[in-house]
Protein backbone atom coordinates (compact mmCIF):
# COMPACT_ATOMS: atom_id res chain seq x y z
CA UNK A 1 0.00 0.00 0.00
CA UNK A 2 1.45 3.22 -0.76
CA UNK A 3 1.41 6.04 1.43
CA UNK A 4 0.70 5.62 5.57
CA UNK A 5 -0.98 2.02 5.52
CA UNK A 6 -3.28 3.77 8.48
CA UNK A 7 -4.76 5.99 5.50
CA UNK A 8 -8.27 4.74 4.82
CA UNK A 9 -9.22 3.74 1.55
CA UNK A 10 -12.21 5.06 0.13
CA UNK A 11 -15.25 4.93 -1.61
CA UNK A 12 -16.75 1.54 -0.45
CA UNK A 13 -20.52 1.22 -0.25
CA UNK A 14 -22.02 -1.00 2.22
CA UNK A 15 -25.02 -3.06 0.86
CA UNK A 16 -27.51 -5.50 2.50
CA UNK A 17 -29.38 -6.82 -0.61
CA UNK A 18 -32.75 -8.63 -0.22
CA UNK A 19 -31.90 -9.95 3.17
CA UNK A 20 -33.47 -12.47 5.10
CA UNK A 21 -32.51 -14.22 8.73
CA UNK A 22 -34.40 -16.78 10.66
CA UNK A 23 -33.11 -17.67 14.00
CA UNK A 24 -34.01 -21.57 15.43
CA UNK A 25 -36.81 -22.07 16.76
CA UNK A 26 -38.34 -18.90 16.02
CA UNK A 27 -41.79 -18.11 14.02
CA UNK A 28 -40.92 -15.72 12.04
CA UNK A 29 -38.18 -14.07 10.24
CA UNK A 30 -36.25 -11.34 12.07
CA UNK A 31 -34.79 -9.84 8.84
CA UNK A 32 -37.74 -10.53 6.20
CA UNK A 33 -36.13 -9.07 2.86
CA UNK A 34 -34.34 -5.95 4.15
CA UNK A 35 -32.55 -3.83 1.60
CA UNK A 36 -29.92 -1.10 2.67
CA UNK A 37 -27.21 0.87 0.89
CA UNK A 38 -24.82 2.68 3.07
CA UNK A 39 -22.99 4.92 0.65
CA UNK A 40 -19.46 6.65 0.96
CA UNK A 41 -19.33 10.54 2.15
CA UNK A 42 -23.04 9.74 4.36
CA UNK A 43 -23.85 8.88 7.71
CA UNK A 44 -26.45 5.54 7.20
CA UNK A 45 -28.49 5.00 10.28
CA UNK A 46 -30.64 2.05 11.12
CA UNK A 47 -33.26 2.49 13.78
CA UNK A 48 -36.59 0.57 15.06
CA UNK A 49 -37.84 -0.12 18.53
CA UNK A 50 -36.06 -3.19 20.28
CA UNK A 51 -36.01 -6.47 18.74
CA UNK A 52 -37.29 -5.25 15.33
CA UNK A 53 -33.87 -6.61 13.78
CA UNK A 54 -31.42 -4.02 14.10
CA UNK A 55 -28.38 -6.46 15.59
CA UNK A 56 -29.22 -9.19 13.19
CA UNK A 57 -28.44 -7.23 10.33
CA UNK A 58 -24.80 -6.16 11.91
CA UNK A 59 -25.06 -10.41 12.63
CA UNK A 60 -25.57 -10.64 9.00
CA UNK A 61 -23.07 -8.37 7.91
CA UNK A 62 -20.47 -10.44 10.66
CA UNK A 63 -21.80 -13.91 8.96
CA UNK A 64 -22.94 -14.79 12.68
CA UNK A 65 -26.36 -15.89 11.41
CA UNK A 66 -27.27 -17.62 8.14
CA UNK A 67 -28.64 -15.57 5.75
CA UNK A 68 -32.24 -17.19 4.50
CA UNK A 69 -31.54 -15.34 1.22
CA UNK A 70 -30.17 -12.17 -0.33
CA UNK A 71 -26.69 -11.08 -0.05
CA UNK A 72 -24.32 -8.51 1.67
CA UNK A 73 -21.45 -6.72 -0.42
CA UNK A 74 -18.60 -3.95 0.27
CA UNK A 75 -17.22 -2.09 -2.52
CA UNK A 76 -19.37 -4.31 -4.84
CA UNK A 77 -17.92 -8.17 -3.72
CA UNK A 78 -19.76 -10.32 -1.34
CA UNK A 79 -18.64 -10.55 2.06
CA UNK A 80 -19.14 -14.39 1.83
CA UNK A 81 -16.52 -14.51 -0.52
CA UNK A 82 -13.77 -12.86 1.95
CA UNK A 83 -11.74 -14.03 4.61
CA UNK A 84 -11.88 -12.61 8.03
CA UNK A 85 -8.91 -10.45 7.23
CA UNK A 86 -10.20 -9.52 4.26
CA UNK A 87 -13.30 -8.13 6.18
CA UNK A 88 -11.40 -6.58 8.94
CA UNK A 89 -9.33 -4.56 6.23
CA UNK A 90 -12.32 -3.61 4.65
CA UNK A 91 -14.93 -3.19 7.41
CA UNK A 92 -14.26 -1.67 10.72
CA UNK A 93 -16.91 -3.28 13.66
CA UNK A 94 -18.07 -2.09 16.65
CA UNK A 95 -20.74 -4.59 17.78
CA UNK A 96 -23.34 -4.20 20.70
CA UNK A 97 -21.85 -6.07 23.50
CA UNK A 98 -18.45 -7.82 24.04
CA UNK A 99 -16.02 -8.26 26.90
CA UNK A 100 -12.21 -9.07 25.99
CA UNK A 101 -11.35 -12.51 26.74
CA UNK A 102 -8.40 -11.44 28.98
CA UNK A 103 -7.98 -7.88 30.44
CA UNK A 104 -5.44 -5.94 28.41
CA UNK A 105 -3.84 -2.19 28.43
CA UNK A 106 -5.71 0.04 26.43
CA UNK A 107 -3.15 0.59 24.20
CA UNK A 108 -3.10 -2.94 23.72
CA UNK A 109 -6.85 -3.28 23.18
CA UNK A 110 -6.70 -0.70 20.60
CA UNK A 111 -3.86 -1.90 18.80
CA UNK A 112 -6.00 -5.01 18.19
CA UNK A 113 -7.45 -3.44 15.08
CA UNK A 114 -4.01 -3.03 13.11
CA UNK A 115 -4.14 -6.72 13.53
CA UNK A 116 -5.62 -7.23 9.64
CA UNK A 117 -2.77 -4.87 8.55
CA UNK A 118 0.22 -6.65 9.86
CA UNK A 119 2.15 -9.43 9.09
CA UNK A 120 1.99 -12.87 10.29
CA UNK A 121 5.19 -11.94 12.41
CA UNK A 122 6.26 -8.58 12.15
CA UNK A 123 5.58 -6.46 14.99
CA UNK A 124 4.09 -2.79 15.31
CA UNK A 125 5.54 -0.69 12.14
CA UNK A 126 5.20 3.10 12.36
CA UNK A 127 2.05 3.46 10.92
CA UNK A 128 0.50 1.15 13.27
CA UNK A 129 1.97 3.30 16.34
CA UNK A 130 0.63 6.33 14.00
CA UNK A 131 -2.86 4.58 13.55
CA UNK A 132 -3.02 3.74 17.33
CA UNK A 133 -2.58 7.32 18.56
CA UNK A 134 -4.27 9.33 16.07
CA UNK A 135 -7.12 6.63 17.27
CA UNK A 136 -6.69 7.03 20.85
CA UNK A 137 -6.69 11.05 20.05
CA UNK A 138 -10.31 11.04 18.12
CA UNK A 139 -11.67 8.67 20.01
CA UNK A 140 -10.76 11.07 23.17
CA UNK A 141 -9.34 7.92 25.97
CA UNK A 142 -5.59 9.48 26.19
CA UNK A 143 -6.38 9.64 29.50
CA UNK A 144 -7.37 5.57 29.72
CA UNK A 145 -3.97 4.87 28.48
CA UNK A 146 -1.98 2.40 30.44
CA UNK A 147 -4.74 1.14 32.59
CA UNK A 148 -6.18 -2.17 32.16
CA UNK A 149 -9.55 -3.00 30.19
CA UNK A 150 -11.84 -4.62 32.94
CA UNK A 151 -11.51 -1.11 35.15
CA UNK A 152 -12.91 1.10 32.49
CA UNK A 153 -16.41 2.87 33.09
CA UNK A 154 -18.97 1.80 30.49
CA UNK A 155 -18.50 5.50 28.84
CA UNK A 156 -14.67 4.80 28.64
CA UNK A 157 -14.77 0.76 27.37
CA UNK A 158 -17.45 2.10 24.79
CA UNK A 159 -14.94 4.67 23.81
CA UNK A 160 -12.18 2.47 23.78
CA UNK A 161 -14.22 0.03 21.32
CA UNK A 162 -14.37 2.46 19.12
CA UNK A 163 -10.91 3.43 19.25
CA UNK A 164 -9.98 0.07 18.07
CA UNK A 165 -12.41 0.40 14.87
CA UNK A 166 -10.81 3.75 14.03
CA UNK A 167 -7.24 1.88 14.29
CA UNK A 168 -8.13 -0.43 11.89
CA UNK A 169 -8.82 2.63 8.82
CA UNK A 170 -10.70 0.57 6.85
CA UNK A 171 -13.23 2.51 4.31
CA UNK A 172 -16.58 1.27 6.28
CA UNK A 173 -17.45 1.69 9.94
CA UNK A 174 -20.12 -0.05 11.30
CA UNK A 175 -21.30 0.75 14.95
CA UNK A 176 -23.91 -1.18 16.62
CA UNK A 177 -25.75 1.73 19.84
CA UNK A 178 -22.17 2.84 20.23
CA UNK A 179 -23.30 5.84 22.35
CA UNK A 180 -25.12 3.46 25.05
CA UNK A 181 -23.51 4.86 28.66
CA UNK A 182 -21.79 8.21 27.02
CA UNK A 183 -23.16 11.20 28.68
CA UNK A 184 -24.67 14.06 26.66
CA UNK A 185 -20.58 15.45 26.06
CA UNK A 186 -19.28 11.96 24.88
CA UNK A 187 -22.19 10.93 23.04
CA UNK A 188 -22.02 14.33 20.60
CA UNK A 189 -18.28 13.95 20.37
CA UNK A 190 -19.00 11.02 18.97
CA UNK A 191 -21.59 11.76 16.46
CA UNK A 192 -19.40 14.22 15.32
CA UNK A 193 -16.53 12.14 15.15
CA UNK A 194 -18.68 10.31 12.63
CA UNK A 195 -20.10 13.02 10.76
CA UNK A 196 -16.54 14.25 10.02
CA UNK A 197 -15.57 10.25 9.09
CA UNK A 198 -18.40 10.46 6.41
CA UNK A 199 -17.73 13.87 5.43
CA UNK A 200 -14.16 12.42 4.51
CA UNK A 201 -15.39 10.08 2.20
CA UNK A 202 -15.96 6.94 4.70
CA UNK A 203 -18.90 5.21 4.86
CA UNK A 204 -20.64 4.99 7.95
CA UNK A 205 -23.60 3.00 9.13
CA UNK A 206 -24.77 3.94 12.73
CA UNK A 207 -27.57 1.06 14.88
CA UNK A 208 -28.87 3.85 16.99
CA UNK A 209 -31.85 4.40 19.53
CA UNK A 210 -31.07 7.87 18.88
CA UNK A 211 -33.48 9.53 16.49
CA UNK A 212 -33.45 13.16 17.22
CA UNK A 213 -29.70 12.99 17.25
CA UNK A 214 -29.86 10.42 14.38
CA UNK A 215 -32.23 13.18 12.25
CA UNK A 216 -29.26 15.96 12.73
CA UNK A 217 -26.34 13.89 11.87
CA UNK A 218 -27.80 10.93 9.08
CA UNK A 219 -27.99 11.47 5.38
CA UNK A 220 -30.24 8.25 5.15
CA UNK A 221 -32.10 6.39 7.90
CA UNK A 222 -34.07 3.26 7.70
CA UNK A 223 -36.30 2.69 10.08
CA UNK A 224 -36.70 -1.27 10.79
CA UNK A 225 -40.12 -2.53 11.79
CA UNK A 226 -39.96 -6.23 12.82
CA UNK A 227 -38.21 -7.53 10.47
CA UNK A 228 -39.09 -5.27 7.64
CA UNK A 229 -38.18 -1.69 6.15
CA UNK A 230 -40.68 0.78 7.18
CA UNK A 231 -39.48 3.99 5.97
CA UNK A 232 -36.51 4.89 4.31
CA UNK A 233 -35.48 8.26 3.49
CA UNK A 234 -33.95 11.17 4.65
CA UNK A 235 -35.24 12.44 7.95
CA UNK A 236 -37.75 14.33 6.50
CA UNK A 237 -39.47 10.92 5.10
CA UNK A 238 -38.96 8.97 8.41
CA UNK A 239 -39.34 11.25 11.29
CA UNK A 240 -42.89 11.51 10.68
CA UNK A 241 -45.48 11.29 13.54
CA UNK A 242 -48.13 8.86 12.19
CA UNK A 243 -45.08 6.22 11.43
CA UNK A 244 -43.29 6.64 14.26
CA UNK A 245 -46.34 6.21 15.95
CA UNK A 246 -47.44 3.00 14.67
CA UNK A 247 -43.73 1.60 14.50
CA UNK A 248 -43.11 2.84 18.49
CA UNK A 249 -46.52 1.73 19.49
CA UNK A 250 -46.31 4.52 21.62
CA UNK A 251 -48.14 8.34 21.58
CA UNK A 252 -45.75 10.95 20.52
CA UNK A 253 -45.51 14.37 18.54
CA UNK A 254 -42.57 15.22 15.96
CA UNK A 255 -41.76 18.53 16.02
CA UNK A 256 -38.24 20.62 15.08
CA UNK A 257 -35.37 20.98 17.05
CA UNK A 258 -34.88 24.68 18.07
CA UNK A 259 -31.02 24.76 17.66
CA UNK A 260 -30.94 23.41 13.30
CA UNK A 261 -34.58 22.65 12.67
CA UNK A 262 -34.41 19.07 12.19
CA UNK A 263 -37.61 17.00 12.97
CA UNK A 264 -37.55 15.53 16.68
CA UNK A 265 -39.35 13.34 18.27
CA UNK A 266 -41.49 14.01 21.56
CA UNK A 267 -42.56 11.36 23.33
CA UNK A 268 -45.86 11.87 25.29
CA UNK A 269 -47.05 9.98 28.70
CA UNK A 270 -48.58 7.00 28.22
CA UNK A 271 -50.94 7.12 30.46
CA UNK A 272 -52.19 11.01 30.02
CA UNK A 273 -51.74 11.14 26.55
CA UNK A 274 -54.94 13.44 26.33
CA UNK A 275 -53.03 16.09 28.64
CA UNK A 276 -49.95 16.16 26.68
CA UNK A 277 -51.02 16.47 23.54
CA UNK A 278 -49.83 19.88 22.09
CA UNK A 279 -53.54 22.00 22.56
CA UNK A 280 -52.69 23.64 18.94
P1 LIG B 1 -32.53 -4.06 20.39
O1 LIG B 1 -32.92 -2.64 20.08
O2 LIG B 1 -33.28 -4.58 21.59
O3 LIG B 1 -31.05 -4.28 20.46
P2 LIG B 1 -32.67 -5.22 17.71
O4 LIG B 1 -33.48 -4.36 16.79
O5 LIG B 1 -31.20 -5.14 17.60
O6 LIG B 1 -33.14 -4.97 19.20
P3 LIG B 1 -32.36 -8.04 17.19
O7 LIG B 1 -31.39 -8.34 18.29
O8 LIG B 1 -31.83 -7.99 15.81
O9 LIG B 1 -33.19 -6.73 17.50
O10 LIG B 1 -33.52 -9.14 17.28
C1 LIG B 1 -34.48 -9.31 16.25
C2 LIG B 1 -35.38 -10.47 16.63
O11 LIG B 1 -34.64 -11.68 16.64
C3 LIG B 1 -35.99 -10.34 18.03
O12 LIG B 1 -37.29 -10.88 17.98
C4 LIG B 1 -35.09 -11.21 18.89
O13 LIG B 1 -35.80 -11.75 20.00
C5 LIG B 1 -34.71 -12.33 17.91
N1 LIG B 1 -33.36 -12.87 18.20
C6 LIG B 1 -32.21 -12.18 18.31
N2 LIG B 1 -31.18 -13.00 18.54
C7 LIG B 1 -31.69 -14.25 18.60
C8 LIG B 1 -31.15 -15.56 18.82
N3 LIG B 1 -29.85 -15.71 19.02
N4 LIG B 1 -31.99 -16.61 18.80
C9 LIG B 1 -33.31 -16.46 18.60
N5 LIG B 1 -33.90 -15.25 18.37
C10 LIG B 1 -33.10 -14.17 18.38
Amino acid sequence: MSGATHAREQGSPLTFDNVSVRYAGRPTLALDHVSVVAEPGKMTAVVGPNGSGKSTLVRALLRRVALQSGRVTVGGVDVASLDAREVARRIAIVPQREEPVLPLRVEEFVALGRHARRSAFGGMSADDHAAVESAVARAGIAEAIGRRTDTLSGGEWQRVRIARALAQAAPVLVLDEPTTFLDIAHEMAVFELLDGLAQQGQTVLLVSHQLNLVARFAAHIVLLHRGTVAAAGDAEAVMRGEILERVYEWPLVVTRDPAVGAPALLPLRGSGRQRDRPSS
